[in-house]
């Protein structure tokens, strides 16, 4: 399938190929539904406001999706702010998987979560078509994870929630969860004895600056090499011990894997800080509003929904992505001297 490119015209046909200017294929669309959330970890909200950014209607967010879908997207993820917060969102995942990308195939649609509502939006979610869910989950000690989302009984809950999504069929299930030093890095051990237990994928995150407040230092990320150093010293699993690390499934994959010497259970570790990913980066970003950014670390945004609300029609639209993602960042500079956060952070651009 040739690269989409734009003709003299300005216009581009569906049914090509979304690439950047640095040749990466970009085939991975995140879409935020809401930024509102009902979770105010410590670690990434202040506490202070909510919601700071508008939302669109469940019929503009599926127009914009499907021009990217004519435009090579096969990876479909949403997100938020918290996703199941959004009234709509059954159809919204109907009217996706009736979708087909530009080779025919069904999306790939995934989910990420809290996994609060999960309990009960688990089957419907996935009778309406979703594949798969992740849920965010930064500690297995129930006090502990009650201090970090600063809601009582969100620890049971979000467990109940897994289970659910689990019993629906919305597997792999991945459970991410970011590491900061000295305030959940205690949980380590914990988390790799419930990736075998209750057999899920966890995910450890390195912390990147894009908190709402000012927490981000280079200490406060652990970095990969140190988390596996740590579960290998585990002693109740010894027996199961080293790590023994997992292939690439595909180039832009971003967790490097691991599994335990009977097979069970895995542990991937997600290093954008200490590893960075950027040269195999497939993403690209829609935030509630309806602007495309093309990396979190993006200084400025593309108003896509601004075009549309405007009047334009299907192919200045698809014009307008394809020049837009052309400009997409080499890479991003965390921890580097004149590094700059970007305007919004995690929770309004969509994680
Ligand atoms: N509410 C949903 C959830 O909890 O998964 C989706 C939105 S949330 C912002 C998406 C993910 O971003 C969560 O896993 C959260 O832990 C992660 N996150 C938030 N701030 C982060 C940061 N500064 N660095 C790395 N990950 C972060």
């Amino acid at each position: 399938m040739a690269a989409a490119s734009l003709s003299a015209s300005n216009t581009v046909a569906s049914g090509s190929r979304l690439t950047d200017s640095y040749g990466r294929v970009i085939h991975d669309l995140r879409v935020s539904i809401t930024d509102r959330c009902n979770y105010k970890c410590i670690y990434c909200r202040t506490g202070e406001h909510g919601a700071q950014y508008p939302e669109l209607q469940i019929g503009e967010y599926l127009r914009l999706i499907r021009i990217f879908a004519g435009l090579g997207i096969n990876k479909l993820r949403l997100t938020g702010g918290e996703p199941l917060l959004r009234r709509g969102l059954i159809e919204l995942v109907e009217s996706i998987a009736a979708m087909r990308t530009i080779t025919g195939e069904r999306l790939d649609i995934a989910l990420t979560t809290n996994g609060h509502l999960l309990d009960t939006l688990a089957g419907p979610l996935k009778a309406a078509g979703l594949n798969r869910v992740t849920v965010s989950m930064d500690a297995v000690d129930a006090p502990t994870f009650e201090r970090i989302t600063r809601v009582d009984g969100s620890f049971q809950t979000v467990l109940g929630g897994i289970r659910a999504a689990r019993a629906a069929g919305l597997t792999p299930l991945k459970i991410n969860c970011v590491l900061l030093r000295g305030f959940n890095d205690g949980e380590i051990e914990g988390f790799a004895r419930f990736a075998r237990e209750e057999d899920v994928v966890v995910r450890f995150i390195e912390f990147m600056p894009l908190e709402e407040g000012r927490l981000w230092t280079p200490e406060i990320v652990v970095p990969l090499r140190e988390i596996v150093e740590r579960i290998n010293r585990i002693p109740s699993l010894a027996h199961v011990l080293p790590l023994r690390e997992l292939p690439l499934r595909e180039p832009s994959e971003t967790a490097r894997r691991y599994t335990f010497a009977d097979g069970k259970g895995e542990i991937g570790i997600i290093a954008p800080v200490s590893q960075a990913f950027c040269g195999a980066c497939s993403r690209v970003r829609l935030t509630s509003d309806g602007k495309i950014r093309t990396c979190l670390f993006s200084q400025v945004e593309h108003d896509l929904y601004g075009r549309m609300r405007a009047g334009a029609g299907d192919e200045e639209l698809r014009a307008y992505v394809v020049r837009t993602v052309q400009g997409k960042e080499a890479r991003h500079h965390i921890g580097e001297p004149g590094f700059l956060k970007p305007s919004r952070s995690m929770v309004h651009i969509g994680g």
